[in-house]
C-alpha cells in the first residue's frame, strides 16, 4: 500500500468523496487503520469559539491563545536553601572559609543591609539574595562560632544553591502555545505567572445514543434476547475523560421516526454525534438508511479486529454540521474504535494539539497468532517482570463482546497491519489506557 501523508485539514469543508479522492488507495471496503485516521483529519473542523475561563475551571480545557509570560519567573534571584548567602568568589579552596554574619534575609521581602567583604547574611528559602552576594551555603555544612560561620573547603562552588530570576521564565517569553491542554503542571504554570484566567477553546458537545431494539436501558425489566445498555456508559466515560461535553440521548428505538428526530436534534445541538449498533453489513435495521437520507456518510468496512463496520460522515442540520461517527455494537469494539479513531478525532475537534498516545514496548509473555493485513487490538496485562522489564500478557477472553476483559487489561496490544504472529518474548507496541479508556 502507498504512503500516506497527514495533511493539515482544511478550512474548507470538503464532501466525503473530495476527502476519499485526495487519499491514496482509498477503499471503503478494506480500509486500514491508518487510512481512517487520515481520512478524519481531514473530515473535521475544529471548534473556533473562544471562551475566558477562570484558571480554577481551566483544568482539561485546550487553550485558545499563545500565552506570553508578563513577568519573569522567579522574579528575583533568590536562594535556594535554608543557610548563608555569600560571595563566592571569597570560597577558600584549602581551608576553612570564615564570614562574620551581619543579618537575616527572609523569604517575603528583601533585606536592607550591606555586606563587607569576609561577611554573609542568613538566609531562609526564597529570600530575595542581598546584593553582591551569589551563592548559598546550606546551614548542615556550617559550622557556628558565635556570630562567625565557618565553611569547610572543598564543597561549594560559586553560584550553588541560587536561582536565577526567569530561570523558570523570563517576561516576554512563549510560556505556553495555543493548542496545549491544561493540565495541572499547565495551570499551575498561568497561576505562576499571576494570570486569573485562561482563554480556552469552546468545548465540543458529543452527542451520544444507542440503537438496537435488543438494548434495554438501566432500570428497565430483563426480558429475552435483551441486554442492557453498556455502550452508553463506557463511550460517556471516554467523551468525559477527554474534556468534551455530553448529550446523553439513550437509546433509540429502531423505527424510522424515532432515529430520524434522534439525529436531528442530535446535528442541532452537537459538534460531533457518536452512534453505537446497527451499522455492520446484513443489520436488518434502520440506522444506515436514516444516517444515509440525513447526511453524508460513509459505511466502511476497516480492516481491524474488533470493530470492522464503521460509518462517518457529516449531518447538516442549517448552518451547523456535525461530524458522524457510527461505531460498531459489540462493547469492545466499540471501545476499540473509540480509542483509535474517535478520540484523536475528537482532539483536533477540541483544538487540541495533542500528541497520539505513545506506545509502550513490552515482551509478550505469550504467542499470539495475528494475520498480516489488519490491525488488531488485543486486551494486554502489562506488568514488570523478575528482570525489571515490562511484560505484556493477553486477558483471556479476547470475544468483542467481553467487557470484563476490558476492566482486567491496562492497554490493548497494538498488532500492526504488517504483522504476522507474535512469538513468546517478542517486543509489540501496547497503547496504554492511562485513564482514557
Ligand atoms: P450490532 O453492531 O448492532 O450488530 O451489535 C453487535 C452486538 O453488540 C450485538 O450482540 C448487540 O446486542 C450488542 N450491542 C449493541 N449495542 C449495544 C449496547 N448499546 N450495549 C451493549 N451491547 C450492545
Ligand atoms: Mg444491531
Amino acid at each position: 500500500m502507498a504512503a500516506l501523508t497527514m495533511t493539515t485539514p482544511l478550512s474548507t469543508t470538503l464532501s466525503l468523496n473530495e476527502i476519499a479522492e485526495r487519499l491514496q488507495g482509498y477503499d471503503p471496503q478494506a480500509l486500514s487503520a491508518r487510512h481512517v485516521n487520515d481520512f478524519l483529519a481531514q473530515l473535521v473542523q475544529p471548534v473556533r469559539e473562544q471562551e475566558t475561563v477562570p484558571l480554577m475551571q481551566a483544568h482539561g480545557r485546550i487553550l485558545a491563545q499563545d500565552v506570553v509570560s508578563p513577568i519573569s519567573v522567579p522574579p528575583h534571584d533568590n536562594s535556594a536553601m535554608d543557610g548563608y548567602a555569600l560571595r563566592g568568589a571569597e570560597l577558600r579552596s584549602d581551608r576553612p572559609t570564615p564570614l562574620k554574619v551581619v543579618g537575616t534575609a527572609f523569604a517575603g521581602a528583601a533585606w536592607q543591609g550591606n555586606v563587607n567583604s569576609g561577611e554573609c547574611v542568613r538566609i531562609m528559602t526564597g529570600a530575595i539574595m542581598p546584593p553582591g552576594l551569589d551563592t548559598v551555603a546550606p546551614q548542615e555544612l556550617i559550622k557556628v562560632e558565635g556570630d562567625t560561620v565557618h565553611l569547610p573547603p572543598g564543597l561549594l562552588q560559586p553560584g550553588d544553591n541560587r536561582r536565577l530570576l526567569g530561570e523558570d521564565l523570563m517576561a516576554g517569553q512563549a510560556a505556553l502555545h495555543a493548542g496545549t491542554r491544561l493540565n495541572p503542571a499547565a495551570c499551575g504554570l498561568l497561576a505562576s505567572l499571576g494570570l486569573p484566567t485562561a482563554s480556552v477553546w469552546r468545548r465540543p458537545k458529543v452527542a451520544y445514543f444507542s440503537t438496537g431494539d435488543e438494548i434495554l436501558s438501566l432500570g428497565e425489566a430483563p426480558r429475552e434476547g435483551a441486554v442492557y445498555d453498556s455502550n452508553r456508559y463506557t463511550v460517556a466515560g471516554m467523551v468525559l475523560a477527554l474534556g468534551c461535553e455530553l448529550i446523553d440521548m439513550g437509546v433509540v428505538r429502531d423505527e424510522p421516526a424515532a432515529l430520524e428526530h434522534a439525529f436531528m436534534a442530535a446535528a442541532e445541538q452537537a459538534d460531533a454525534i457518536v452512534t453505537s449498533g446497527g451499522v455492520s453489513v446484513g443489520e436488518a435495521d434502520h440506522t444506515k438508511a436514516m444516517m444515509k437520507k440525513l447526511g453524508d456518510v460513509a459505511f466502511w468496512r476497516i480492516a481491524m479486529r474488533p470493530g470492522r463496520p464503521m460509518a462517518v460522515g457529516r449531518i447538516q442540520r442549517g448552518d451547523r454540521s456535525a461530524v458522524l461517527f457510527g461505531l460498531p455494537g459489540n462493547p469492545v469494539a466499540v471501545m476499540v474504535t473509540f480509542a483509535a479513531f474517535v478520540r484523536p478525532a475528537l482532539q483536533q475537534l477540541m483544538g487540541w494539539q495533542a500528541q497520539p498516545l505513545p506506545l509502550l514496548k513490552a515482551r509478550s509473555t505469550e504467542a499470539l497468532r495475528k494475520k498480516p493485513g489488519r490491525t488488531e487490538y488485543q486486551r494486554g496485562i502489562v506488568s514488570t517482570n523478575a528482570a525489571g522489564e515490562l511484560q505484556v500478557s493477553i486477558t483471556g477472553n479476547q470475544g468483542s463482546g467481553v467487557l470484563s476483559s476490558m476492566v482486567q487489561a491496562n492497554g490493548l496490544i497494538v498488532l500492526g497491519h504488517a504483522q504476522g504472529n507474535v512469538a513468546v518474548g517478542d517486543e509489540v507496541d501496547v497503547m496504554m489506557f492511562d485513564g482514557h479508556l
